[in-house]
């Protein structure tokens, strides 16, 4: 099983392992049968994940290849071999499908835990907003939600297999509505950091429009509420903003995240190279990263989707992106390492999630030496590239 993208992606192609395992099929480097979860948000992970689906066909007898590029209007997949199967269906869908299309050879009723230590709920799926850029509403369809109790029920079960940390995750996830139980996010999040024994509760991603004051009360008033927010900014210029259909401008964005910003760890998305960006524009975005306190930055180049309003337009010359790309990459690096300086001399709660590393109630990440799975306390001694050491 191999997956490519967004944490959505990647509870999706859990979603998939869960129903062969329940069917009595067992993981294995041998296996006959692969499943490439695919992602279709730049060019570049559409010829990653066709990369991938090549040669998982050369090693197995039969390959699935499922998720967004797989649902991805075109021929991203076309003229693969012929054990190639393209399963281009809703991700509710598609773990009935593959397991149906290869066959149970036994029922387990097993219990599969998540491959991480932190684990991903979804919460939510799709995306009814329509962004001028982006595939993803296309590719996912209109925004729908999991019923509160089968969401709570599924952090308790999480939490009893031994997971520790739980990020609720969704596409957009704001959107989160179940009107029969009478939930909207705030009220998830405040229910869900009371689930016995569970110990850590973050957000994968929140749009800025859904950054309101019963947001911010939940966020706060939950004890088990990570101090960390990541909050897509894709640009900090209002033009921009305004081709890219984003619906917010860069002063609600600082608004917004006033009040978190002392207490929070706010990181986000930036896409640069938009077609309406040019230099006094991308200026305005490195100010609005500074002003808002944004620490690590993920910088997307842009690239143009097929489908999309923006699908034929890509003035910015990839040198320009380039550049301007190591430039947010380095305002991202002096904000992380001020941040985590502040914490040298300082005690945090660090979750280790691999061999020497872990991240702390903000998501700063630490140097610690403990047990994968622990949660450990530490005092910051130093920074290095990579995070902060632990004494
Ligand atoms: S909010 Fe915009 S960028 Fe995010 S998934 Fe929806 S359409 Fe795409």
């Amino acid at each position: 099983m191999q997956f490519l993208g967004c944490k959505v992606s990647h509870v999706d192609a859990h979603e998939v392992r869960e129903a062969l395992l329940a069917d009595g099929h067992v993981e294995s480097e041998a296996a006959e049968i692969a499943v490439v979860n695919t992602c279709c948000v730049t060019n570049e992970a559409v010829a990653k994940s066709r990369k991938a689906a090549a040669r998982a066909a050369r090693t197995h007898r039969r390959v699935y290849v499922t998720g967004c590029g797989a649902s991805l209007a075109g021929h991203a997949f076309a003229g693969l071999p012929d054990n190639v199967v393209v399963v281009a269906r809703r991700s509710e869908a598609t773990p009935a499908f593959v397991a149906g299309d290869v066959g149970a050879i036994g029922c387990v009723q097993a219990d599969a835990r998540l491959d991480r230590v932190r684990a991903f709920v979804k919460v939510q799926d799709g995306c009814s907003f329509s962004c001028n850029f982006c595939v993803i509403p296309l590719v996912r369809g209109a925004s729908r939600s999991r019923p509160a109790a089968a969401v709570l029920a599924e952090i308790a079960r999480r939490v009893e297999q031994g997971h520790r940390e739980v990020v609720l995750t969704g596409i957009n996830l704001g959107c989160y509505r179940d009107r029969d139980g009478g939930y909207d996010l705030p009220r998830l999040v405040r229910v869900a950091g009371e689930t016995p024994g569970l110990e850590r509760l973050r957000l994968s991603s929140i749009e800025i429009n859904h950054v309101n004051d019963a947001l911010v009360d939940a966020l706060r008033e939950t004890p088990a509420v990570s101090r960390h927010l990541h909050v897509p900014l894709q640009s900090g210029d209002d033009g921009v903003l305004r081709a890219m259909g984003r619906r917010y401008s860069a002063a609600t964005f600082l608004r917004r995240l006033a009040p978190l910003r002392d207490e929070f760890n706010l990181t986000s998305d930036v896409i640069v190279g938009f077609p309406a960006e040019d230099e006094r524009a991308f200026a305005n975005t490195l100010r609005v990263a500074r002003d808002a306190g944004l620490t690590k930055l993920h910088v997307f180049p842009y690239s143009p989707r097929p489908g999309t309003l923006t699908e034929h337009d890509d003035p910015v010359a990839p040198a320009v992106k380039r550049e301007r790309g190591a430039r947010l990459r380095e305002l991202s690096k002096d904000a992380c390492r001020a941040r985590w300086r502040t914490k040298i001399g300082c005690e945090d709660l660090v979750l280790v999630d691999r061999p020497g590393r872990g991240y702390g109630d903000d998501y700063s990440p630490w140097l610690v030496d403990a047990p994968v799975g622990e949660f450990v306390r530490v005092r910051g001694e130093a920074i290095t590239e990579e995070g902060i050491r632990a004494a």
